[in-house]
Parts: C-alpha cells; structure tokens; sequence
C-alpha cells in the first residue's frame, strides 16, 4: 500500500465521524404506534390455489372471504382429467371443493368482482360487486390466486381444420373414450404461440402435457404413431422420468430451430413438414391429428386488480412478487401475498405448495391482534402542503392521502420509509423521522467546515427551504 493512502484513510473516517456527531446532535428518540388487526383473511379467485389458500387459513381458526367471478370454484383445474403420474384431477378437485364448501369459516362469494380496495395491512376494506350489489367486506391479508387463461391460437390451421387440436382439447377426448386408437399418426407441436415476440416466457406445463398425452395414447394403442416437434423439452424436475418412459415406449421426438417452425398443410389430408437440424432432409409426416402446445397467458383482469391493490405486474401480466428469493410469496405492499397462475405458470402441485406458503405467510398477520408500525415514517406540515398531489403520485405504496382540507397525509402503516415523497415535495412539507433535512444539513456543514473549501462545489444547487 502507498504510504499516503493509511493517512487518507483516516482522515476519510474522522470526517465521517465528524458528521456523524453533526447528525446525532438533531437526533430525536421514535415512538410507534400499534393498531388492532382484522383477523379475517380475504382470498381473490376460487381456483385450486385461491381453495388451498382459504382452506389453510380457514384450518388455523381465521374467518376467510372467498371472492370468485365466475360462479363455480374450480378454476382451470375442472378443463384437466388426470395427472402426469395417471392420477385421475377429478375427484382430488371434486374433494377440494366440498371441503371448502363444507368449512364454517368460509364465507363465499361467487359471481363477485373486487371493485375497490382500501386501507392498509390489517384493516383492509373490500369492495365487492354481486348480484348487481355492491357490498364491503373487512379483511386483515388478502392473498391473490385470480389465475390465468390457455393461452389462443390461430396458427397451424387452428380452427381451418378440424383435426388441428390443442393438448387440452387432446385430454379431454382421451380420457371421455372420444379418441380412435388406431390413427395414422399423432403430431405434437410445442411452444405453440410461446417463447416467440407475443409471449416471450416458456408455459412450462405444455411440454410435460405433451408427454402426458402421448403416454396415454401409446397405452391405448402401442403401435400409434406419436410425433412430438419440439425446440427444448422442458420435463423438469422428476418430470423427466416421463420424458424417458415416452422414449421408451416409441414416441419419436424430432428438434426444430425457432427460425423454421414446422409446416402444415391440408393438400392431401394434415401433412406436417419440419426441417431438423438433426436429419439432413426435411421429414414430413401425414396425419389425421396435429395437437398444438399452446401456452398459458395471465388473466385478463391482472391489471385491473393489481392497480386496485397497487401492486406491480411484468410486462407479461403475472403478477410480481417482492423478492424471488427472500418474500416469494408476497407483494412489497405490506398484508397482501400471492400464489398460483396469477403469479407464473406452473404445476398444480407447485401451485398448492405456493398456496400453502402464502397462507402460512398471511397467517403471520391475522395471528396478531395488534400490529406496531414503525416509527421510521414519513411526516407531512400541513401548514407548507401547497396540496399538488405529487407525494400521492411518487409513493410506490400508496401512503399519502389528501383529507377533507385538501392537504396531504401519510398514512403511517403503509409508509415503507423509503423518503422518495420527502424528496420530490416541491414545498418541502414532508418530513422522514430519523433522516430530517435538518441533520442532513448539519451533515453538510460539518464536511465543508474543516478548511476544506475546494471541495465545494462553485455553485450549490438551491432548493428553496431543503436545507
Ligand atoms: S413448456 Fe415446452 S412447449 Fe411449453 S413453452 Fe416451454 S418449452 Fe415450449
Ligand atoms: S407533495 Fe408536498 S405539497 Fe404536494 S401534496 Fe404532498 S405534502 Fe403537499
Ligand atoms: S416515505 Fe416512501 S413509502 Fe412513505 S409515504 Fe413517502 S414515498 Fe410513500
């Protein structure tokens, strides 16, 4: 190390310390506050997922009101008949239902809309549309599991010819007795409409679908020909055992490039042709059925409900949550958590686990007949407040609010204390405890005091009344 450099180094800290002191001097002990909590969860669709949810709070002792659109619960899980493992979905959904049906502490509403949604995290107000009535609901968490749709196709001679199918379309003839053995031959097209400039994410349930399916046919008749045209196979997981079941069982899989999807025509019968980066020639199968792997798009309320519960949805329409890793089942907004397709598209085993998690997540609120709010808040004068709105439009958790006088206030349970209100409020009305204008200046005064006037800028930027 340079000689001057420990010298340097010391002279930063004392400086540092220096202000430090500077700040401490202003420094005024915080007090918070506590609140009473609702203990009542509120949970957004009535999906396997939003079921799971209500029913894993329902079982701790907490009231839950179940909010679903349409007018039966279920959700997607009623379009599957049977599982990966050849496990039959009817009868689990079928279960799931009654039990919830059957719980005391469930209160339904079915064939009902969230149309507002006010408060803060342990005394949320709902408002709900029913029945052409509007009604309020109080809740302390709300969890959303509002779903997702499959996603619609128009490509490969979808809806031109009858014999173009989805895998949906696929499992429900299967499992009614509604599909000849004996066909010429069965071709599977992944990444129908997905992974492309439209929905750039990967479905991750289609190509296990996909698998699923072509097992099920090899099992009704061994000798059908079972084509699966994929770019990646993505069986994750133990899903990949599968995967080598349907190899093992003569489903031919054949790889394509993004930039040569396969071709189907109708000349002579369904003919699909696909060029394979691992066949020198082009390979063309005839067929009576081609089943396209269409992906899973996010509910088309998503935006409309997350700007409601001023939380945040990607480009795609999934809802976010606060932090992969560290809060993957809530939202940064304090009392609301997440789970299910509304989040991303997955499994439904993943989907119950996420379920479970988020309730076990909202319960830490609703076990709490009192919630302390942090002092680290942020403060307005009312007497400066000009009422221009910006602190309502800046603060990413919807803290501020104006009252009847027009002037801005903070509603201390929703503040996050991240100052950004404090720093863009034109008339310097806003205030964040522990970290005040005033100790910053003396903070400033006290690095420029000590002789050190180069350091200065030649012009120091003024915002009237900051400092
Ligand atoms: S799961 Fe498979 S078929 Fe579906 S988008 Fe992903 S790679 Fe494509
Ligand atoms: S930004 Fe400042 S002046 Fe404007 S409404 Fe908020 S507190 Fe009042
Ligand atoms: S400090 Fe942050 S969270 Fe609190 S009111 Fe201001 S902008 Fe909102």
């Amino acid at each position: 190390m340079h000689s001057a450099e420990p010298e340097k180094a010391t002279e930063k800290a004392t400086e540092l310390m220096k202000m430090s002191v500077a700040r401490a001097r202003l420094l005024s002990p915080l007090t918070g506050t506590s609140f009473a909590v609702d203990q009542t969860g509120l949970v957004i669709g009535g999906g396997v997922s939003g079921m799971t949810a209500a029913l894993a709070l329902a079982g701790q002792g907490f009231k839950v009101h179940l909010v679903e659109k349409s007018d039966r619960l279920g959700g997607r899980a009623l379009d599957l008949r049977y599982t990966l493992e050849h496990e039959d979905i009817s009868p689990f959904v079928a279960g799931i239902v009654k039990e919830a049906e059957e719980h005391p502490n469930i209160i339904f509403h079915l064939g009902a809309d969230v149309t507002n949604v006010a408060g803060f995290i342990g005394q949320f107000k709902v408002s709900l549309f029913q029945d052409g009535t509007d009604s309020e609901v109080s809740c302390g968490a709300i969890i959303v599991a509002t779903g997702a749709a499959p996603a619609a196709t128009g490509e490969y001679l979808r809806g031109k010819d009858q014999g173009v199918i989805t895998q949906l379309e696929l499992e429900q003839r299967l499992q009614k007795g509604d599909f000849a053995p004996g066909r010429r031959n069965v071709v599977m097209i992944q990444c129908v409409g997905s992974r492309n400039e439209e929905r750039p994410y990967c479905s991750r349930i289609c190509c296990s679908m996909s698998v699923k399916n072509a097992l099920k046919i090899k099992k009704l008749d061994p000798s059908a020909g079972v084509y699966v045209l994929y770019r990646d196979i993505r069986t994750y997981g133990f899903r990949e055992k599968y995967y080598k079941q349907a190899r093992e069982a003569g489903v031919i899989f054949i790889r394509y490039e993004p930039d040569a999807p396969p071709l189907v025509s109708q000349d002579n019968g369904l003919v699909v042709s696909v060029k394979s980066p691992d066949f020198p020639e082009p390979v063309e199968i005839e067929t009576d059925c081609v089943v396209l792997s269409t992906g899973v798009d996010a509910a088309g309320d998503n935006r409309r409900v997350a700007d409601m519960l001023k939380v945040p949805i990607n480009a795609d329409g999934f809802f976010v949550e606060a932090h992969l890793k560290l809060r993957p089942v809530e939202f940064a907004t304090e009392g609301i958590f997440l789970c299910g397709l509304a989040h991303s598209p997955k499994h439904m085993d993943e989907n119950i686990s996420q379920a479970r998690a988020a309730a076990s997540r909202a319960s830490t609120v609703l076990s709490k007949a009192y919630l302390e709010v942090g002092a680290q808040v942020s403060q307005v004068d009312q007497s400066k407040c000009i009422s221009c709105m910006t602190c309502t439009k800046v603060c990413p958790y919807g803290a501020p609010t104006v009252n009847a006088d027009h002037k801005a206030e903070i509603i201390a349970a929703k503040c996050m204390g991240c100052g950004i209100c404090a720093a863009e409020c034109p008339a310097c009305a806003i205030q964040l405890n522990h970290f005040e204008s005033r100790q910053f200046k003396d903070m400033l005064d006290e690095l420029f005091r000590s002789g050190k006037e180069e350091r200065r800028p030649a012009v120091v930027p003024e915002k009237s009344g900051v400092l």
